[in-house]
Parts: C-alpha cells; structure tokens; sequence
C-alpha cells in the first residue's frame, strides 16, 4: 500500500502495516455511522481534519516521509476534490500537465476502480501536508461548464455541519444531473432548400411540403409530420435536397419582462410590495415574513419583488411544496413575466432538468420555481429566495440529509447577502418568534382582496349531532353539503387519513392485522382490495377468512378514511361528480391535472387528506367540511396544535375565495379547545400567544433546540446495547438534557429496531458540537445505523 499511496488515514484493523503490502482494507470514518469499504485506496486526505485526530493512539498508523525537494515543485499541481459520496474529507489529486483546475471545476476522477464527479474544494492552510502531485492519481477530465460559485461550496458546508451530515452527502444533492456537465449534445436539424432530388416519390414529395426554408427541424419532428420513416429523411439530405444544420440543444429561457401583467395592487399590498421592493434595492441580507389570510394577495405582492430583482438582472428562485406546484400557479407566472419561469420539482423530466440546470449555471434562468431541492441549484447571481407556505412541514426533507429548506433557505440568502421573503397565511410559530425577537421583518395584509371575505367558521359539537354508527357525516354537516350542491357550488371534505379503514379486525376473535416489519396496522385500501402498512409499503390481498380463526365474512373495517368517506358520500349526494384526492391515488402529473380539474370546477365534491390544505385556490368553492377535527390533536408531536391550527386554518382557507363567500365546519368532540375556540373566533393571535407560552414554559422549539438520535438495526439486542453504551458515554452538562434510550414510537419499521434518544438544549447552545464531543469517539457496530435528526419534525 504504501509503494503507491501516502497515508492511511482511518483503519479498523489494528495490524501493522508492511510497506509494500498489497491488502484490502477496511476505511471506517469514526464520524460515520456506517464503515465504508473501498478495496483500493486511490488517493488520500491530506488535511489534517478532525477524522484524524479521532484515531484511537494504539493505532500503528506512519506518514511516510516525503522528500523535501519535490514539495514546492509539486504542490501547484495537486488539487482536493470534494466527492459526492458520503466522506469526511476531500481527497487529492494531481493536475494533468496542460490543465488547469480552480476550486468549484467540476471534476471526473478516478476513485477504485471507478470514476466519479466530483467539484476541486478550496484547499485550505496552503503550504501544510504538501504532497509529491506524482505520486497522485490525476484527475481524467475538467467539465467545461461554469464553476459551482464559490457561495455555493460555502451553503455545502454550513448545511453540512449544521445537519451533522458529510459534506460529500450534501454536495450529491448538487450534483444530481451529471449530463448537464458535458458538452451539451449537438442535434442535427433539416431545412429546405437544396435542389429538388432526381427521382421524386410521394413521401418525399411529403416531406418538401411540411419542411420550412428557414427553420431546421429534428429528422424525427419532420418525419412524424410528414408520416414517413427518417430513412427518407435521410435519402433526401443525402440527395441534397434538405440542408442539415446544427440545432441549439436547449430552447433558451425567455427573459423575463418585469413590467408584463402586474395586477393594480390595492392599497395594502402596495405597501407591502413596497417593503418587499425596498429589500431587495438594499442587496443584502434580510428576511421578510409576508403575513397575510388565504387569498389577501402575498403572491401578488411577492412577485412584486421577483420584478424587482428581475429587472436587476439577478436570478430569483420561488420554493414551494412539490404539491403546490400545480400549472395554475406557474401561469401566474406566464401572466406576469409574459415567460415561464425554469420548473424545478419530482415531475420535470431528465432532458428538461438538464437545461434548468445550464440555464440556471449560465444565469440565463432568471426565475426557477421549484421544490426544496431547487435550493442546490448552481445559481450563477442569485438575488432573493420565495419560500412560500413557509410553515408546510414538507420543507423538512427526513432521510438522508435532514434539512428544513426554509431555514437553509435563510442560510443560503445570508451567505449570499440577499433577501428572503417567507409567506404563509399561518407562519410557523418558529417564524412569528423571529418576528417579535426582532430578527425578521414583519409585512402584512389583513384582509382578503376585493370582496371575497374571510369564511365563516363554526364548530360542530359531535357529541350532540353524533351520525350513525358506521357513517362520518353529522346531520348538520349532510344538510351543509346540500345546500352548497344545490346552489352549484363546490365542497371540500377534509379527512387527513389515506385508505378506506385505519384498522381491520375479526368480529368474532378480535384478530387485528398489522404488519410484520413495522409496529402499525394495515390500512385497508378497498378500491385496490389490499390491506397495506403506510410505513413499509407491505401488502396483502384482502383475505376472505381470517387467518387467525379461519372464520368467513367476520372482517370489519374501523374507522373511517378518505376512500370509506368518499363512499358514504356516493350513497347520500350519489347525483354529483366527487373526486377523492390523497397521495397514494394520484402523484406527480395525474395529481397536477386533477387539481386543474378542480379549479376548473369539473367536480362537485371533493374529499381530500393533508393535500388539499395545501395554497391552491378553487374558485368555486364555498363549503368546507372538516370530518375529524381532533385527529391530530394530541398524538405526542410538539407542533401538534400548532399543526392543526395550521391546516384546519388553510383548509377553511379555500372556502369562499371567489365571489361567493365561504363557510367551514368543523367536527370536533371537542368545541372548547382553545384551537377551535380561536379558528372560530378568527382570534389567530390568541392562538399564538397560548402556544408560544406553552412551548416557553416546557422549552420546547423555538424557545430550545432539540435533536433526535435514532438507533436501527435488525437485531434488537445488539440495538439495544448499542444505545446503552451510547447513554453511558454521554457528557454530563447542566446545559443540556438527554432523554432516553426508549423505544421509539414506531417502535419497528421495515424489520428495523428503532430506538431514539431526543437531546434538548437552550437556544444559545452549540448542539452539534455537544453531539460531536459525545458520538464521534464511539464506534458503533455496522449493523447499526445511527440517524441524526437536528431540528426534528417528525417523534415517531
Ligand atoms: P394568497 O397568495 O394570499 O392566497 P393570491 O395572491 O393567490 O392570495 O390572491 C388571491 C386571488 O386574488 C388570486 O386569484 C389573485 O389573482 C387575486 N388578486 C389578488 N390581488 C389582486 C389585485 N390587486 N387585483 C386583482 N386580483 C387580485
Ligand atoms: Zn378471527
Ligand atoms: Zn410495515
């Protein structure tokens, strides 16, 4: 190893290493939660990073000595290039003579026996650890493509260190469209215009008609059209009649024109577009809470500052929830600028993400409205970031890096020294803490606009209008939903639950089906006749027996979901068209058009989950029903109450947007909550006062910090020993709280043993360091991953 490397950084085996040895070997980063088999080393971290000084002091590990002559010579010519693979350190490499490699150069290097991409890093403490370049592997190629801005390496490591993730995780999530590094793909496109073949047949009398003297087309494109093979395509180019030209491999993005289809915006939004305006003249950092009720306008207002920052030349990204991201709101777009903007979300495909990310490298792209992974994106100028629904809880991305794309969003405008504007019409309790603190500024707009008023919103006490066993609807609710069907209007059916029945079990030996990888029930989906974990994706047929008593037809299904729902609906309002919205029915594309559909008001009814709550807006509807207003009041989550304030908020949100003005209806056991007391009052302040008091006596977020450690691993003992041995090294600290080792909610998931340990802090402490000093010197059995969530959403 030795005769062809310089340095062994981590080792598990403890054995000397004999110069010359040829042996596979074992890397396992004591940072990482798992151990990282390369069976070559191909090259070597040279820094000294806090790997190093990790390494147990028995561990027989010698730098070679290196030649002093050859250091100066050499040390231009080596590079460390950061890989996209989960590392702790950069490795290094030789430049080739001829070449130049600057940090933020994309890279394709050799690594084993493969090759990867990777991006030149800063070096940092030139002049340390130089290393002979001959003795490196050299990089095999450097990507014509503009370098990744230096803002860009730095957002890498602060989320990286902030997430406790390695730098090379995070960095993947930059490079995921290797094809748009290399020479974009030159197409050949066909023109009229040469002279007319010798021998003329009907296809290719075809062809002449339908091909243009000016503008060259794709030989597929001409074929189709004219309804023949490419072959006579080809015949004829080879005849010299059709002329080849070279085609742009990407249609170029429109510049957008600020001053396009702006609204006149009333009195309120003018001041708040206004002080939306003002940041971005500032050019510097600053973050705006746009506040305002569903429907007062905040998009208007905002793309008042897309304008701005347009008009300035510089790139504007837009993040919204991927399920927000509907054609609708792109047109607002289109209206607006006169161009669409770059699309960034799960549903753009390859070729299409491939120009975004030129577009967006090249500056071309001005605006890019995308999901939460837009936020890697390779902007060449970026001058302000949207968050919109700034409080949706599908910012936090969970696997993988655990990162809040709105609060890197702010990270990223800081490093960047621009503004951020986060719009809600329920700001998270973490933004509205910003906000009286000081921190965020606070631009507001109280009133819907035009004559569309705020919804009625009144609590139905279901322990006094109780429906029949078996059914959801309360007679008050049924007769709502009537009389909204008879003026015409739309309804809106909230219940935050997929499937037809949460739980299945047999009526005559209480048998429950739950799944045997996760500690959950089986939900029953009845249009697809499957009983299925929403955990792990198990599923079964429906049985006609059961399989614990062999009994016929004593199955029952238990409590309602969207499916079960939407069949008591069929049976009382059969006559009108429904639509039942809910994730595991309908994605990406399909999911987009149905929510056209339904703003073009194709459906009467419609029963939806957590979906529906989400920014759209449906003119025609007027009724909103919530089915189960306490459901998720109590399930043990900090934001509990802060959510179903949240979401019973927007779903009431979506009545009444139009002409007409709307009602909600809430079902609640429970009418004295203080949630539904202040929904129905429309008294959001009260809401945030009671729930900011509550998360300050307890220290809960944003008031403390918490991070979540979660242990999994198949086998449950050594899981087990695993977190003791964890709990028993833990520092002692008067600043800080540990809790656990315990079972996790979710106790099993996918044959995984889960344990979690949830550690608190105050505000003003450096938690990952905490979780450094404690985690990095235990080494921890490679069956057994160690997960580390730093701002948890999710306790299950
Ligand atoms: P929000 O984002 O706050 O829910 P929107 O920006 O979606 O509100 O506005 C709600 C509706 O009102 C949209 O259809 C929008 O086009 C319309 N609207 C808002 N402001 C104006 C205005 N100044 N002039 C005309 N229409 C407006
Ligand atoms: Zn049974
Ligand atoms: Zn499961």
């Amino acid at each position: 190893i030795y005769e062809k490397f310089h340095a062994i950084i981590l080792i598990s085996e403890h054995r000397r290493l004999v110069p010359g040895a040829r042996r596979r070997v074992t890397i396992t980063p004591l940072r990482f939660q798992q151990s990282l088999r390369i069976s070559t080393l191909s090259c070597v971290p040279q820094r000294r990073n806090r790997a190093t000084c990790l390494l147990p002091p028995a561990t027989p590990v010698t730098l070679p000595s290196m030649s002093s002559d050859s250091q100066g010579a050499f040390s231009k010519r080596v590079v460390e290039v950061m890989l996209p693979l989960a590392l702790p350190v950069c490795y290094s490499y030789s430049v080739p003579a001829g070449c130049t490699a600057a940090p933020g150069d994309y890279v394709r290097v050799p690594l084993g026996p493969r090759e990867v991409i990777g991006v030149v890093w800063d070096s940092e403490g030139e002049g340390e650890d130089k290393v002979d370049a001959a003795k490196l592997r050299p990089l095999n190629e450097v990507y014509d493509t503009p370098r990744m801005p230096e803002v860009q390496r730095r957002f890498v490591e602060w989320v990286a260190t902030y997430t406790m993730s390695e730098p090379g995780a995070v960095l993947r999530m930059c490079l995921r469209v290797a094809e748009a590094l290399g020479p974009e793909k030159v197409r050949i496109g066909y023109r009229a215009g040469g002279e007319l073949p010798q021998r003329m047949t009907p296809q290719r009398q075809r062809v002449l008609e339908e091909a243009d003297e000016h503008f060259a087309r794709p030989a597929l494109d001409l074929a189709h059209a004219a309804g023949v093979s490419t072959g006579v395509i080809k015949g004829l180019a080879d005849a010299g009649t059709l002329i080849a030209e070279k085609l742009p491999a990407f249609a170029r993005y429109p510049v957008p024109d600020p001053s396009a289809g702006g609204f006149k915006l009333n009195k309120a939004q003018e001041v708040a577009a206004k002080a939306l305006r003002a940041a971005v003249a500032e050019r510097n950092f600053s973050v705006s809470l746009l506040d305002g009720v569903t429907g007062s306008g905040k998009t208007e207002v905002y793309l008042e500052a897309v304008a701005a920052t347009v008009a300035a030349g510089r790139q504007v990204l837009v993040l919204l929830p991927e399920i927000a991201l509907t054609s609708e709101f792109l047109k607002r777009f289109e209206r607006r600028f006169s161009s669409s903007p770059a699309e960034w979300h799960s549903a753009v495909r390859p070729r299409e993400r491939e120009r975004v990310w030129r577009a967006v490298a090249r500056g071309e792209a001005l605006i890019v409205v995308g999901a939460r992974s837009a936020l890697f994106l390779p902007f060449k100028d970026l001058g302000l970031i949207i968050v919109d629904e700034e409080h949706e809880t599908a910012y936090k991305q969970e696997d993988g890096v655990s990162y809040h794309a709105r609060d890197m969003a702010v990270v990223r405008a800081s490093l960047g020294a621009f503004p951020v504007v986060l719009a809600s019409a329920t700001p998270s309790l973490e933004s509205m803490f910003n906000v009286e603190a000081g921190r965020y500024r606070h631009v507001t707009l109280q009133s819907r606009h035009g004559s569309a008023g705020l919804p009625e919103v009144e609590p139905i006490d279901m322990r006094a209008n109780a429906p029949p066993t078996g059914s959801w609807i309360s007679e008050v609710l049924g007769q709502a939903i009537s009389e909204t069907l008879e003026a015409g209007d739309q309804v809106l059916l909230f219940l935050n639950r997929r499937g037809y029945a949460p739980l299945t079990l047999c009526r005559h030996c209480g048998h429950r089906f739950s799944c045997p990888d996760c500690d959950a029930w089986l939900v029953e989906h009845r249009f697809r006749r499957q009983l299925m974990c929403h955990h792990c994706g198990y599923t079964i047929a429906v049985p006609q027996e059961c399989p614990s008593c062999s009994s016929e037809g004593t199955l029952v299904a238990c409590g309602p979901g969207v499916e079960r729902l939407a069949a008591e609906v069929a049976e009382r309002f059969g006559d009108h068209s429904m639509v039942i919205l809910s994730s595991d029915l309908s994605r990406g594309e399909t999911l987009r058009e149905l929510l056209d559909d339904i703003t073009k008001a194709k459906y009467q009814i419609i029963i939806g989950t957590q979906l529906v709550a989400k920014g759209h807006h449906f003119p025609g509807l007027t009724l909103v029903g919530v089915v189960d207003g306490d459901l998720s009041l109590g399930n043990g989550d900090l934001r509990a109450a802060e959510r179903t304030y949240q979401v019973l908020c927007q779903v009431a949100g979506r009545a009444g947007r139009g002409d007409k003005p709307g009602r909600a209806l809430i079902q609640t056991f429970q009418p004295e909550h203080p949630i539904i007391k202040s929904l129905v009052a429309r008294d959001r302040e009260s809401f945030y006062q009671y729930e900011l008091k509550t998360r300050d006596r307890g220290g809960l977020p944003p008031y403390g910090r918490f991070a979540a450690l979660i242990l999994a691993g198949v086998d449950q003992d050594t899981v087990n020993s695993a977190a003791s041995r964890i709990a028993r090294a833990a520092p002692r600290s008067d600043a800080i709280r540990i809790l656990g080792p315990a079972p996790a909610p979710m106790a099993v998931v996918r044959g995984r043993y889960r344990v979690r340990f949830l550690v608190k802090s105050g505000r003003d402490i450096n938690i990952q360091a905490f979780l450094h000093a404690w985690l990095d010197p235990i080494k921890l059995p490679g069956s057994v991953r160690l997960q580390i969530d730093v701002d948890p959403y999710s306790f299950m």
